[in-house]
């Protein structure tokens, strides 16, 4: 180096210094991984399928649903919707291997009444919950989302071959089990029926801890359970979150939709 650049070069690593230690100063004030958000009324709006219109009260939003899927089914055979509404299993789902190990599992569909109070402004919790059988969330078109498990602990293996075309199935009739009440249809995993029309990469719902779920894909690019957390999550900004948000994504592989329980303090489900 000749000496006319060498005090330019010092100025250049003192600048690179001083900016360095500023920037990872500002780093330090706030985790980047855990803003607190407030979700606005036309976000959650895009939640279609309820019953009543969607409000905010005291740092929640309440949406009500009756769980009945917007689409077709098997599982609507025999059902005062069946005219309308049943459709027989198509061997469309990916995730049952060989089309004849499809079964159609002994319960329907049934209209029930499911209440949502979710945090308006969802953080981080100071500790993290395990989700319980039963809805964990709420997906656009009403139906609830499901855990990665059966029954306690227990993987969803053998119930993947009773998903319908659209990846959902209904509640066992019988107490046990996914702690049922009978003919609740749910999405343990990617519901198809939304991705399919608001996009691989589209809002799918909300987890009770206030969460936004998306979609498998993000920018064209298949997202994987080992490009998230563990509960699941990441945070980054998007089409409804310019500002950024932490939020799950379903994925192809095990656990779907939600990892090691909620990243935020869920709020409750009634039914
Ligand atoms: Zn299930
Ligand atoms: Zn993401």
């Amino acid at each position: 180096m000749n000496s006319i650049l060498k005090p330019f070069a010092s100025f250049l690593v003192l600048s690179f210094i001083f900016f360095g230690c500023s920037s990872s100063e500002d780093e330090g004030g706030e985790s980047p991984t855990s803003p607190s958000v407030t979700i606005p009324l036309d976000v959650y709006k895009k939640v279609y399928g309820t019953t009543s219109e969607i409000t905010i009260q005291g740092g929640y939003v309440y949406i009500n649903t009756n769980g009945v899927p917007d689409h077709k089914s098997p599982y609507f055979k025999d059902t005062k919707w069946h005219d309308a509404k049943y459709e027989a299993y198509d061997a469309s789902n990916p995730n049952i291997f060989h089309t004849g190990d499809f079964h159609l599992n002994p319960n329907r569909i049934s209209e029930l009444s499911i209440s949502f109070k979710i945090p308006n402004s969802p953080s981080k919790a100071s500790t993290s919950k395990p989700t319980s059988m039963g809805p964990i969330g709420v997906s656009l078109n009403g139906v609830p989302f499901y855990n990665q498990y059966a029954g306690m602990n227990e993987p969803l293996t053998r119930e993947i071959n009773s998903f319908d075309n659209y990846n959902g199935h209904p509640a066992p009739l019988s107490p046990g089990g996914e702690n049922g009440s009978g003919g609740r249809y749910h999405y343990h995993m990617e519901p198809f029926w939304l991705t399919k029309n608001a996009g691989k990469d589209a809002l799918l719902g909300f987890l009770l801890d206030g969460f936004p779920v998306y979609g498998p894909e993000e920018e064209g690019k298949a997202i994987s359970s080992s490009d998230l957390d563990s509960y699941h999550g990441h945070t980054h900004s998007n089409k409804e979150f310019p500002n950024g948000i932490y939020h799950y994504h379903t994925t192809a592989d095990t656990p779907y939709i939600n990892g090691n329980g909620y990243y935020g303090s869920p709020g409750t489900v009634s039914q």
